[in-house]
């Protein structure tokens, strides 16, 4: 008989782990809470223009996990590479062009053109100083061949330490910090005095390594949607509108799911997409060893990203790049500090700017322009007000660089925290998931493996590392592989 199977969601990691075991001869039954597929990483169309819910760079492209993924089912995913793919903007340290495999350090070539200044050359000295110090010239050059490569081993090693302690190893330069800072928010969407060193490195190498960074064509629903073309094809069955009320569990395995549409669907395992909060809210606190309760409770969700969408009645940005991001003139201490505090607001803002249609022109009518600002902030979904008033202060910002924007606006709109508590309804508006920070990543990451027989997580909360959605798709690989 033929191994009865439901997943619960159909985010990156719920719709990748039901379309492997359905292809693998499973009999799988989606239930999704939303009348759209994608969870977080899904598309609409707004006035002409197909806008994401909130992704905007995958951090791999077709080389990593959803690219593995799609060509295990025999699914076309097509992507958009663009080189550079992102410009970050230093202020009087000039611009640093992200050209992937090949980062152009247009920044180092401009200061050596302008003549490196006397501060400029103590910092370089002192970073030198202070990365020997550390390490031994011998030790350096292992260290850094260590980032480069990121194996298993090395990233254990930095697993435990925060991605601030780490670069204080090498320098104090505070440009450094101010834009690996920026960098940590916005890979791991955790400022960098949090995240672990071992996910800061495995991300930013991922991305060189690769030299892959892209999006899917179509939009960021491309991943899903691809994913579940297969599960389809392959017989698996898609409900979407239904959601998993109750996890059915007896004698501590797993018999099945009520769904909101009234019926029970019986099976061998479930396989949870939800995150792990809610999974153990849906299956009863009771059907799990307390102590195992009490850890699920006490783990920390990852920060969030706010964002107005600019729709433009013609092309107004016109750079190298099709992301931008300017790092703030701010400690870097203090760039994220605002985001822990009731009413904080950031006095110089982190944005990043993807231009989507500089990404696929196909998103907007030929001549258009879409434009995403994001600005980071806590995962809390009652603070309204003071969403507003950050997306007020990024717009002021954004606007100063480019005053064409206000003048060639057709709409524009935001996403804010409740919007992405709409799409999850899990309370909070993180980004992510489970926060990539010490004790939660790596060997002490949660096994998908949940402590009832048959019952499994699968997506950011469980199993993988890496970044956003491709943490996800990582994780359905494992579950889809330990299961079956
Ligand atoms: C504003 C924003 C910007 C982002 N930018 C990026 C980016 O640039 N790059 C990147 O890689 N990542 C980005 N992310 C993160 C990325 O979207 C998430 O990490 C990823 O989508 C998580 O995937 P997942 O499979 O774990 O879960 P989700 O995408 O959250 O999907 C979970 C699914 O489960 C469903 N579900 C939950 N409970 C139930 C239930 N009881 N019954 C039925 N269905 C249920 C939900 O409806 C949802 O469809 C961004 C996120 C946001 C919000």
């Amino acid at each position: 008989m033929r191994k009865k199977v439901v997943v619960i969601g159909t985010g990156p990691g719920g719709s990748a782990c039901a379309a492997l075991l359905q292809s693998r001869g499973m009999d799988v039954t989606i239930l999704e809470q939303n009348r759209f597929i994608g969870g977080r990483c899904s598309t609409f169309e707004e006035n002409g223009f197909m806008v994401d819910t909130g992704v905007h760079m995958f951090a791999s492209g077709p080389s990593g996990p959803h690219g593995q993924v799609a060509r295990e089912l025999g699914v076309a995913q097509p992507w958009m590479i663009r080189n550079p793919s992102e410009s970050m903007w230093m202020n009087e340290n000039g611009v640093f062009y992200l050209y992937q495999k090949n980062t152009s350090f247009s920044a180092l070539g401009e200061l050596v053109k302008a003549g490196i200044t006397g501060r400029q050359r103590i910092n370089i000295l002192n970073t030198l100083r202070r990365s020997v110090n550390s390490f031994g010239v011998v030790g350096l050059l292992k260290e850094m061949a260590g980032v480069r490569r990121a194996n298993p081993a090395f990233l254990e090693k930095y697993d435990e330490v925060t991605t601030r302690e780490f670069l204080y190893q090498f320098t104090e330069d505070s440009g450094v910090h101010r834009a690996m800072n920026c960098l940590s928010m916005l890979l791991l969407v955790v400022p960098y005095d949090k995240s672990s060193a071992g996910e800061f490195i495995y991300a930013v190498s991922g991305i060189f390594g690769n030299g892959t960074l892209g999006v899917p064509r179509g939009g960021a629903i491309g991943v899903p949607r691809s994913f579940l073309r297969a599960f389809r094809r392959d017989g698996g069955q898609l409900l979407l509108g239904v959601a998993a009320r109750d996890i059915l569990v007896e004698g501590g395995r797993v018999t099945g799911v009520v769904g909101s549409d009234g019926e029970t669907y019986t099976a061998d395992a479930v396989v949870s997409n939800a995150g792990l909060h809610r999974t153990v809210e849906l299956a009863g606190e009771d059907s799990f060893p307390a102590e195992y309760v009490e850890y699920i409770k006490g783990l920390k969700l990852s920060y969030s990203w706010l964002a107005t969408k600019l729709a433009l009645e013609r092309r107004v940005v016109d750079l190298k790049a099709p992301s931008f991001f300017p790092i703030p003139q701010v400690e870097a201490d203090e760039i994220f500090a605002y985001c822990d505090e009731p009413d904080g607001l950031p006095e110089d803002p982190f944005l990043f700017v993807p231009v989507p249609t500089e990404w696929d022109p196909t998103l907007a009518a030929a001549g258009r322009q879409l434009i995403i600002m994001g600005v980071p902030t806590s995962n809390d979904v009652d603070q309204e007000d003071r969403s507003q008033k950050i997306l007020d202060i990024g717009e002021k910002k954004l606007f100063s660089f480019f005053p064409a924007i206000e003048r060639n606006l057709m709409w524009k709109s935001r996403i804010t925290n409740k919007d992405t508590n709409r799409i999850t309804r899990k309370g909070k508006g993180d980004c992510i998931g489970l926060a990539q920070i010490p004790g939660q990543v790596g060997s002490r990451k949660p096994h998908p493996k949940l402590p009832v027989e048959g019952l499994w997580a699968v997506g950011c909360d469980a199993g993988a590392r890496g970044v956003g959605t491709e943490q996800a798709t990582a994780s359905a690989m494992l579950v889809s592989s330990l299961i079956t």
